[in-house]
């Protein structure tokens, strides 16, 4: 297990916001709360693989900490990557993008492309799922009478989502088009897309399976032309804030009980990843379906990156302290 790379991305202000007392100041690798023209403000300093600020750009972000991810995962490495932060943070921006400004996803997908173009000895095939968890029920993207799927376990297949729709894919732009569809699936018959979107986790993947096509003097493949196997997970996780906040009962509550559940259980498998494989004994892998579905993402020799995104305004610190420690628990 490689070290989990964390990262935090400070998103641009609201401008109508104001700011009166303190502010979050990035530098170099550090972000921490500061007096406005003043001093740090002691036990508010977090470091990390990565901080970036709200000028940063996706393709930066996307350099730093997807690029070598999508490599690796076209040579047969697993790769994960996530977005982990309160609504409005800029997690959908960062997985996701703007038609301007293309986020992880679809810079992922076409450097899978490039990089398969360029590896001209190996013969590739490609599938693409798209799915999310909303209340603890996986339900297909790509697929809308696909809901409530099961997880189940095979010899052959490991952990897998039974019937989930699994697309055979040659292009960027097909991979692109069926996000795009997947998106307008998951709002069929709501009547808030937002709020839908927000308390659920996304969980786009990719299985990239390669054979080489030389073939040795007897026809065979030879052994080093071994079929490999790896699945590049992109998850855009559910609003992480605390449900006290939204004054909310009913739905609302329920929603966010599931979400901090999950939650909870990703930062608790996470960590104990993290901590490295002696101290580490029993992995809560059970304790959430997020955590279930990730598990052969997480772990074994998968490379895992983790983007947490932050807002800058001072309406927020309690959620972004929250998520700050949530990054540094997973360091
Ligand atoms: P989340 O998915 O965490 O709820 P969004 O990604 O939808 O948050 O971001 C909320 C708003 O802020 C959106 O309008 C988005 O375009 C904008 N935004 C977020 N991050 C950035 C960024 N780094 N640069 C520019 N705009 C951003
Ligand atoms: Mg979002």
């Amino acid at each position: 297990m490689e070290k989990i790379c964390v990262a935090v991305r400070v998103r641009p202000a609201v401008p109508q916001e104001i700011f009166n007392g303190t502010f979050w100041n990035v530098e170099d690798n550090r972000v921490s709360l500061h007096r406005q023209h003043g001093t740090p403000i002691s036990g508010l300093s977090f470091a990390f693989d990565h901080v970036f600020d709200e000028n940063c750009g996706n393709a930066r972000v996307y350099e730093l900490l997807t690029k070598d991810i999508i490599h690796a995962a076209v040579e047969g490495f697993n790769g994960t990557v996530f977005a982990y932060g309160q609504t409005s943070s800029g997690k959908t921006f960062t997985m996701n993008g703007s038609s301007s400004e293309p986020g992880i996803i679809p810079l992922a997908v076409r450097d899978i492309f490039d990089n398969i173009q360029m590896m001209s000895d190996r013969e590739f095939l490609i599938r693409v799922s798209y799915m999310e968890i909303y209340n603890e029920e996986i339900n297909d993207l790509l697929a809308v009478e696909n809901q409530k799927l099961p997880i189940h376990e095979s010899l052959e297949r490991g952990i897998f989502v039974a019937g989930l729709r699994e697309e055979i894919v040659n292009s960027a732009e097909q991979v692109i088009k069926l996000i795009e569809s997947g998106e307008v699936n998951r709002h069929f018959g709501e009547t808030n897309m937002n709020v839908r979107s927000s308390r659920s986790h996304t969980i786009f993947r990719m299985v990239i399976e390669s054979k080489g096509k030389e073939t040795n003097p007897s026809g065979d493949y030879s052994s080093s032309d071994a079929i490999r196997v790896s699945v590049l997970t992109l998850v855009d996780l559910a609003g992480s804030e605390r449900i006290a906040k939204t004054g909310a009962g009913g739905v609302r509550l329920k929603e966010g009980k599931y979400i901090n559940k999950s939650l909870m259980a990703l930062g608790n498998v996470i960590n104990k990843l993290s901590e490295g494989a002696k101290q580490r004994g029993h992995i809560p892998y059970r304790d959430s379906k997020l955590t279930r579905i990730l598990q052969p993402a997480l772990g074994g020799n998968a490379k895992t990156s983790i983007i947490c995104t932050i807002a800058p305004e001072e309406v927020h610190i309690e959620e972004t302290k929250g998520t700050l420690q949530f990054a540094s628990r997973a360091k």
